[in-house]
């Protein structure tokens, strides 16, 4: 019998350290060292991002290897996320995979970290126990990027549409902080919005052509009225709060099912696989179940929420696709912070 191979994945784009073992698509350990100190910055610092990647990545791939239950000389080969990312934390990443590889004697494999969030999907075992067929559409709605990607094959993908300013969680993110909350604030948000009235407060939706994005003017018109209101009662917020974010939610849900519902039109494709910490939402995921739930050809996947964050699983499955189809890489890559396309 042909042997599975084993491949460890490491994902360092920003402020998460995750290491991953899988043997095929079964996930055997998924560690994740998450970067607390970012939270009375109010956003991720770079700097320091690298330094804590650089403190516990070693941790981190000995914890994975001992989860997995296997020996380090049992591994195929090594992927890691080469870009977009921070590149201080992107290096980290990129010389530790490059000296494990050398000193296992073993391929590497790099990975796009948007490509990995997609692939996520094909990881065994997400909510829906089945993979999307292609070609399908991707809605990226993360902490760096919100995007629309029509994926045609495993590693053939394109971008419809991104947004033209901030991504969702950034957005997210910034409410957050000026309700007076940490970093990250999308979960905060979520939290507060339980038993919220969403439709108390109603905020402005971007007019942007086509498929792409953008979210500074929302997020200005939020940021704006909760200031002045302010103004008028220094209570408004801790009065308001379930409301504001119920109302904020909503709005996000609506303003990416409008243009999911656009790319579906444009491409006739109607299943739709969600990907990155956002899609962790509840009322974002509710919306496009009960979107689905009326148009009966649409089929909404939703990733696990360890794996819609930022993960080592993710890049782990991405790099095992590569292995099957003999797609290496040299030791001499070198990291990107941006992408615009595939
Ligand atoms: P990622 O960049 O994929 O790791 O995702 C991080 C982003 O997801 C941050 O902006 C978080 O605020 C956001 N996020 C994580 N969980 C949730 C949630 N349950 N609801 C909304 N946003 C979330
Ligand atoms: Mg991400």
């Amino acid at each position: 019998m042909k042997k599975k191979p084993i491949i460890i994945g490491i994902e360092s784009s920003c402020d998460d350290t995750g290491v991953s073992i899988v043997r095929n698509r079964e996930v055997l350990s998924n560690i994740i060292i998450h970067q607390k100190i970012h939270k009375k910055y109010g956003g991720v610092v770079p700097e320091l991002a690298s330094r804590l990647h650089d403190m516990n990545i070693t941790k981190a791939v000995k914890q994975a290897i001992y989860s997995a239950e296997i020996n380090q000389d049992q591994i195929d080969a090594v992927s890691f996320t080469l870009g977009p990312g921070l590149i201080g934390s992107l290096l980290v990443g990129t010389s530790f995979a490059k000296s494990f590889s050398m000193g296992l004697g073993i391929p590497l494999l790099t990975v796009n970290h948007i490509q990995a969030h997609i692939l996520s999907h094909f990881i065994q075992k997400n909510i829906n126990n089945s993979y999307p067929e292609f070609p399908f559409l991707g809605l990226i709605i993360s902490g760096g990027h919100t995007q629309i990607i029509k994926v045609n094959d495993f590693f053939k993908m394109e971008v419809l549409g991104s947004t033209l300013d901030d991504s969702v969680g950034e957005t997210l993110d910034k409410i957050a902080r000026i309700l007076g909350f940490y970093y990250p604030g999308g979960p905060v948000i979520e939290f507060f919005s339980k038993n919220g009235n969403n439709k108390k407060f109603v905020f402005s939706k971007p007019v942007v052509g086509g498929l792409d994005f953008s979210f500074s003017g929302f997020k200005s018109d939020v940021l704006q009225f909760i200031r002045k209101e302010l103004k008028k009662n220094a209570f408004f917020i801790k009065k308001n709060l379930s409301d504001i974010c119920a109302s904020v939610q909503k709005i996000i849900a609506e303003i990416l099912l409008e243009k999911i519902q656009k790319a579906i039109l444009k491409t006739g494709i109607y299943r739709i696989a969600l990907a990155g910490g956002v899609s962790a939402n509840y009322e974002i995921t509710r919306t496009f179940m009960s979107f689905a739930k009326k148009n009966k050809k649409c089929e909404i996947f939703i990733p696990k929420k360890e794996y819609a964050t930022d993960n080592g699983a993710m890049i782990a499955i991405t790099g095992l696709l590569k292995y099957e189809r003999n797609l290496f890489d040299s030791i001499h890559v070198t990291p990107y912070s941006k992408f615009e396309t595939f």
